[in-house]
């Protein structure tokens, strides 16, 4: 009985944090593929403040949601330097890069590709296998990350969205039109 107890006020625990902490959440809403915003070259951020970890927290919860592995600020309208990216299963190894640059870049890797704003897309571009990335964290601090593998491919793709490009301007023009018409199609759709 008393063990019953016990688990039926876990469960209303974890029922409560659930609801407490979807009133927090801010889901930001996604530019979707061949919106021109996603064009926008972003700025630098000059300084890491309340209203860029706000930010920052907003657009881990809307890429944990989609779900996806990172997303670039220019992705959701907002034109600054910031990426979120997690890579791990567990989904709780957050990485934060501010105005980040980099630095070293060698080999070549081949990794398909897909991005939230061209939903159900996938394919390769070309990329560096390992890079050295310098940049600021959430609180403003400057670090050098060695990353390669998934990563690496993480990280390149959005910095290209820092500077207005999508993964698939890499490709033909004539698979990118096919890929705007199925987007624009769709889009009709829904409207
Ligand atoms: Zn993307």
């Amino acid at each position: 009985m008393r063990r019953t107890i016990a688990i039926r006020r876990r469960l209303e625990f974890c029922i409560q944090f659930l609801l407490c902490s979807s009133l927090f959440m801010a889901l930001l809403k996604i530019l979707q593929y061949p919106d021109e915003r996603l064009h926008t070259i972003a700025a630098p951020v000059p300084e890491v403040t309340d209203e860029i970890r706000v930010l920052v927290q907003d657009m881990a919860e809307t890429m944990y949601a989609a779900p996806g592995v990172g997303l670039a600020a220019t992705q959701v309208d907002v034109h600054k330097r910031v990426i979120v990216i997690d890579v791990s299963n567990t989904h709780d190894q957050l990485l934060v890069l501010i105005n980040p640059e980099i630095t070293t870049h060698e080999g070549e890797s081949d990794y398909e590709e897909g991005c939230l704003s061209v939903p159900g897309i996938f394919g390769k571009v070309p990329r560096a296998a390992q890079i050295t990335v310098e940049a600021l964290n959430k609180d403003g601090e400057r670090f050098t990350l060695d990353a390669d593998g998934l990563l690496a491919v993480c990280i390149q793709h959005e910095m290209d969205h820092l500077l207005g490009r999508v993964f698939v301007e890499y490709w033909s023009r004539m698979k990118q039109s096919r890929i705007q018409a199925k987007f624009r199609k769709q889009r009709r759709k829904v409207m």
